[in-house]
Formats: C-alpha cells, sequence, structure tokens
C-alpha cells in the first residue's frame, strides 16, 4: 500500500449511560470519511473507544449501586456494540481502563511534558462541573451554572498538577493561523483564536486519589493524585497507536502519517484545539492536522443526553427498526455542516423513502428494465452518437472530484448532494431522450435511432454504476445492492428486482 496515510479519530464517549444518535453523527462521519479514502487508494486507520477513567463514570456507577469496574465494561460494551447497526468500518477500539496499551502511553507522555517543565504543583480552589470534568471560572459561567450542563459547579480545594498551558498561546496561535492545525469549520477557528487571544491559563492536570475514588491512572511518581480525566482521554489518540508501548506502529500512523484526523462536536474543541495541542507541543510529538467540528442533534429542538431527559435516542433500535444505511443517510445527508439538526423518525423515515424506495430504487429499475426489454439485458456500446448523453457522461466524470473536495472540507451534506447530481442527470436524460420512443423508431428500421438508444442505454447504465460506487463510502449496503443489479454476468444484467422497500409500508 503506498496511498496516502490518513489517522481517523473519533472522541471518545464517557461511558455514564448508554450511546445516542449525537454521537452516532460523529461515528458515521468518521466512518464515510474511512471509507472514502479507503476507496480512493489511501491507507486508513479508523479509531474508536471509551472514556472509561472519568469520575462522572464512577458517581453513575455509585447512583446506579454498582461496582464501578462492572458498570464501565457494560456501558463500554454497548459502545463497541455500535459496530454493526451502524456498519462502521473500525480498525481499532480503545477502552481507556482495561487496554494495557493506553497506562503506558499516558505515564509517557506525562514524564515528557514534566521533563519539559511543563507540569508542576499548586494548592487550588475552583469550581468543577463534573458533566464536563473541568473547572470553569466565574466568568465563564451563566447565571452561576454551567453552560453545557446548567447545573451548579461545586467548589473544589486541593493540591494539584498544573500544565503551563499559558507558555504555547503564540505558537497554537500561529499553528492555526498558518493552517499546520486545521480547524473547520472556519467558526470555530475563530473561536478557538478568539479562546487564544483572551488568554490561556495553566489548568490543572490532576485530582486527588480520594475525590477519584482511587479510579484512573496514577500520576507517575505521586500515587496520591491521578491524572485528569481529559489528560488521559487525550491521550488515547496516540496511545492507541502504540506510543510507549509500540513505537512503530504509533511511528507509521502518527508521526510518519500523512493527516491525523479528530473528529470532534462543538462542545469538546477547547480540550482538542488547545489543550491536546499544547500538551503535543511540551511532550514534542507531532499535531494534529485536522480537527473537524461538528455540530449537535437535537430532538424536537432540545439537545440529546446520554442522561435521561427523555431525548435519548438509541442507534442500535433506529438501525433495527429501519435500516443502517436509512440511518447512515439521514445523518449525512439531513445534517448541515454548521447548525444544529432536528431529528424525528418522521424525517428519517421520509429521507429514506424518498432517495431509496423512490430515488434510486426507481431510476435503477427502469433502466434495468429497459436494457433487458430493447437489448436483452446486455449492456449496449456507448457508441460514437453521444450529444443526448454528454451532459449525464459530464457529471459522471465531475462527481468524485467534487466529492473529494466537499469532504476535504469536512462538508458531507454537499458530497451527497455531488452524487445525487448523477441520479437526477440520468432522471432528466430519461424524459428528454424518451428510449421507448427511440425503441419504437429502430422497430421500424431508423438505425440513428438504434445508434442512440444504444448510447442512451449504455450512459444510463454507467451513471448507475458510477452512483453505486460513490455511495459506498456513504451507504454500503445500499450502494452494494445497487452495484449486483448493474453488474453484467455472463454479459448479461441480473433482471430488475425492486431495490428497497419502502419503510413507511412496512411498519
Ligand atoms: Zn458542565
Amino acid at each position: 500500500m503506498t496511498g496516502p496515510r490518513h489517522y481517523i479519530t473519533t472522541t471518545i464517549p464517557y461511558v455514564n449511560a448508554r450511546p445516542h444518535l449525537g454521537f452516532a453523527l460523529e461515528l458515521v462521519q468518521a466512518d464515510t470519511l474511512a471509507r472514502h479514502h479507503r476507496h480512493r487508494g489511501g491507507q486508513v486507520r479508523l479509531l474508536s473507544g471509551t472514556d472509561d477513567n472519568s469520575l462522572k463514570n464512577v458517581l453513575a456507577a455509585e447512583a446506579e449501586g454498582v461496582g464501578v469496574r462492572e458498570f464501565v465494561d457494560r456501558n463500554a460494551d454497548a459502545f463497541a456494540a455500535l459496530r454493526d447497526p451502524l456498519a462502521l468500518s473500525l480498525d481499532d477500539f480503545i477502552r481507556t481502563s482495561s487496554d494495557p496499551r493506553h497506562r503506558t502511553g499516558v505515564e509517557r507522555l506525562w514524564r515528557r511534558c514534566a521533563a519539559a517543565g511543563d507540569l508542576y504543583r499548586k494548592e487550588y480552589e475552583g469550581l468543577y462541573c463534573v458533566g464536563c470534568e473541568q473547572f470553569w471560572t466565574p466568568d465563564e459561567l451563566v447565571d452561576g451554572r454551567c453552560a453545557e450542563h446548567g447545573t451548579e459547579p461545586q467548589l473544589v480545594a486541593e493540591e494539584n498538577w498544573f500544565f503551563r498551558l499559558s507558555r504555547y498561546a503564540d505558537r497554537l496561535h500561529d499553528l492555526i493561523t498558518e493552517g499546520t492545525l486545521r480547524i473547520e469549520p472556519a467558526a470555530r477557528r475563530n473561536e478557538v483564536l478568539a479562546l487564544i487571544a483572551g488568554g490561556l491559563h495553566d489548568f490543572s492536570v490532576s485530582r486527588s486519589h480520594t475525590r477519584a475514588r482511587g479510579w484512573g491512572i496514577p500520576v507517575p511518581g505521586d500515587p496520591e493524585q491521578v491524572v485528569y480525566v481529559w489528560w488521559d482521554a487525550l491521550g488515547n489518540y496516540v496511545t492507541s497507536l502504540g506510543y510507549g508501548s509500540d513505537d512503530p506502529a504509533y511511528e507509521q500512523w502518527w508521526a510518519a502519517g500523512d493527516r491525523r484526523i479528530h473528529l470532534v462536536g462543538k462542545g469538546v474543541v477547547r480540550f482538542h484545539a488547545v489543550y491536546w495541542p499544547a500538551m503535543l507541543l511540551s511532550a514534542g510529538l507531532p499535531l494534529p492536522t485536522d480537527i473537524l467540528v461538528h455540530d449537535y442533534l437535537t430532538v424536537g429542538g432540545r439537545k440529546i443526553s446520554k442522561s435521561g431527559n427523555g431525548t435519548a435516542v438509541d442507534p442500535v433500535s433506529l438501525a433495527a427498526a429501519h435500516g443502517t444505511d436509512a440511518v447512515r443517510w439521514w445523518l449525512l445527508r439531513d445534517v448541515p455542516r454548521v447548525g444544529d439538526a432536528d431529528f424525528t423518525t418522521e424525517r428519517l423515515t421520509a429521507r429514506a423513502d424518498a432517495d431509496f424506495a423512490g430515488g434510486l430504487g426507481n431510476l435503477v429499475h427502469r433502466i434495468v428494465t429497459m436494457v433487458h426489454r430493447y437489448r436483452g439485458g446486455s449492456v449496449p456500446p456507448l457508441g460514437t452518437d453521444r450529444f443526448a448523453v454528454a451532459t449525464l457522461l459530464d457529471v459522471c466524470r465531475e462527481a468524485p472530484g467534487r466529492i473529494d473536495a466537499a469532504l476535504a472540507g469536512f462538508d458531507f451534506r454537499r458530497a451527497v448532494d455531488a452524487a445525487w447530481d448523477i441520479l437526477e442527470e440520468a432522471n432528466r436524460c430519461i424524459d428528454a431522450t424518451r428510449p421507448w420512443e427511440l425503441a419504437g423508431a429502430e422497430r421500424r428500421g431508423n438505425s440513428d435511432a438504434a445508434e442512440r438508444l444504444d448510447a442512451v442505454l449504455a450512459a444510463l447504465v454507467t451513471a448507475c454504476r458510477v452512483l453505486a460506487d460513490e455511495l459506498r463510502p456513504f451507504v454500503p449496503e445500499s450502494a452494494a445492492r445497487i452495484a449486483r443489479q448493474v453488474t453484467s454476468v455472463d454479459g448479461v444484467l441480473p433482471e430488475a428486482e425492486p431495490l428497497f422497500v419502502r419503510l413507511r409500508e412496512r411498519r
């Protein structure tokens, strides 16, 4: 394999509750990017995992009256089990509390930053939001409450280890403005630059062993403290590759890789675009190349929350009820690049029915039926009279480049639109060329009509094949179904079959 090396990661969610559709969005986006780059001949490594070592998990386990280990394992399993229902082509899945690669890597990262002189002990008193797992300054709160969770943070006073974030403000600013560290969309990049311009404060990177209930990775050389869960969690992006345990593998994908791409939700931008790059600079490691930020899903206008405010939507049940590709398709086609998207089951099924059974299914069925009716199932040569199909062939030829550009800009909707233009142009081509009339003229001995019918049918089948090929990263199973229908076996296309069942008739 020689194509460019893309290392693509999702965030690793806390396992304080079961997964919801909001995280499925990130997983499906990351998987689509991974499949896309593999499809174009790149080398890809796709990682997800779970963030086990948080105090939030400890408190959730206590509230449920089960042991932390049992609780974390059970919920982490639920995240790992998203792989099949969402058709995720994961290469790796890391669990921070049990993966032997993780702890040694986090310890090494800590020691490297300590050796750089960036870790020091300090008495500290601050307002801690357990939901965020972070300290907030009073001016960052809204009416004394966490803006993200709406809860009052607790006052915590203890001696912690601190990381000299302030030292890296100028370099981070330069790396982001010059595009070495790319943050998309632009509004998020500006948000990070504003945060840096406002002044970066050193942040606490350990917790007392007691407050952490003994859960987490002990600070190297200071067992009375455990490593702050965000420091621990961010480390997964390199520990999973073998940083600290298998250096050649780490080198291959991180240090010597072409792109290091993190997909993150808008709520955790500061951790990924400020804290993490600063930690890497301190440790003397390369930075991520791309931080791609998605907004949130809402249900009926309310943010989806794992911890039960009635808006949790289970991606596994959705996929079981409506199909994996229906879920992927809604997430990729209807969620805008910027701005929250509102989910309802009605929207998901309406979209799937309109586009699968209505759009793709109809088009492919019509075309295959015509090839059988007029050419005995064998796809004719494109011939020389391509005037009537020139636009369709152009759209097919341009689609891959448009999809590449859209995905490079982290715009899944625009990528899907580029593929969809093939379908729309194919339908226009059928309406404009009226193949049934060409067939009638051919029967009356018109050889021009016969040649034109050849060209039209050949171009339409080509369009279906390109469509199937280009849709593969987005809806792998449906794309494969279309590909089978338009692939000749012994010189003949398979008989036309209905490819998609309408979801709303099935219910
Ligand atoms: Zn919070």
